[in-house]
């Protein structure tokens, strides 16, 4: 990151606005109804995939109305290595959530955006292979479906995303525009410097997160 930024800020960054935080809340309104409904005698365990999904898991589980007895929140990190534009598909997990804890519960993941789909992958898999998760379903903000490596369809979708590099509200690049109230497509000028060729830099250094 440059230390001067001459006075531009995060929203000159952006080629357009996608979805507002209007939008935004009226979606997770629409999904925290369906999931309170098909969660009422679950007790379902809400994990949230760090640290792209921060914003929308806190917005989302205000919404579970009513919420169901029994629900707990916990969230776990995934981050994925990739060679340069593409990410690796090695998904590393981090978490100090107790396999016992797992056990038997039905887990509602809470990610960003399902991309290729390796990291939702990876993560439900574990939590079914390695942690005995009773199910899995994913609630995802956005929906990049265009580019599946791996078949995966996310049981609550809050948009279906375009093939377009986008960030804020918990979508960052390098870092940067987590803290964006909404959800805008980056100019690809900010990332041209890097020698990234199309909207498809998740796998420059660590991503997935
Ligand atoms: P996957 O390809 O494994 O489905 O997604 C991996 C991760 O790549 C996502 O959780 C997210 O962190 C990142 N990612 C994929 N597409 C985008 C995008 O358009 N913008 C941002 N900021 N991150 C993305
Ligand atoms: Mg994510
Ligand atoms: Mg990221």
């Amino acid at each position: 990151m440059e230390a001067s930024t001459s006075g531009r800020t995060y929203h000159d960054d952006m080629a357009r606005i996608l979805w507002s935080p209007d939008d935004i809340t009226a979606r997770c309104r629409v999904l925290g109804r369906q999931i309170a409904n098909d969660y009422k005698s679950k007790a379902p365990l809400v994990l949230g995939v760090l640290k792209g999904s921060f914003m929308f898991a806190s917005d989302l589980v205000r919404c579970i109305e009513p919420c169901p007895r029994g629900l707990t929140l916990d969230f776990i990190r995934a981050s994925s290595y990739g060679s340069g534009t593409e990410s690796s598909g090695d998904v590393k997990l981090k978490t100090d959530l107790k396999k016992e804890k797992v056990q038997g519960r039905h887990v509602l993941l809470v990610e960003d955006i399902v991309d290729t789909a390796l990291t939702i992958t990876t993560v439900s898999r574990y939590l079914l292979e390695e942690c005995g998760a009773a199910s899995v379903a994913t609630a995802t903000l956005l929906d990049k479906h265009e580019r599946r490596k791996l078949a995966y369809s996310p049981e609550y979708v809050g948009f279906v995303c375009p093939n377009e590099f986008v960030v804020g509200y918990g979508l960052d690049f390098d870092e940067e525009y987590r803290t964006l109230p909404y959800i805008g497509v980056l100019k690809p000028e900010c990332y041209a410097h890097l020698g990234i060729p199309g909207p498809e830099p998740v796998g420059s250094g660590e991503s997935g997160d």
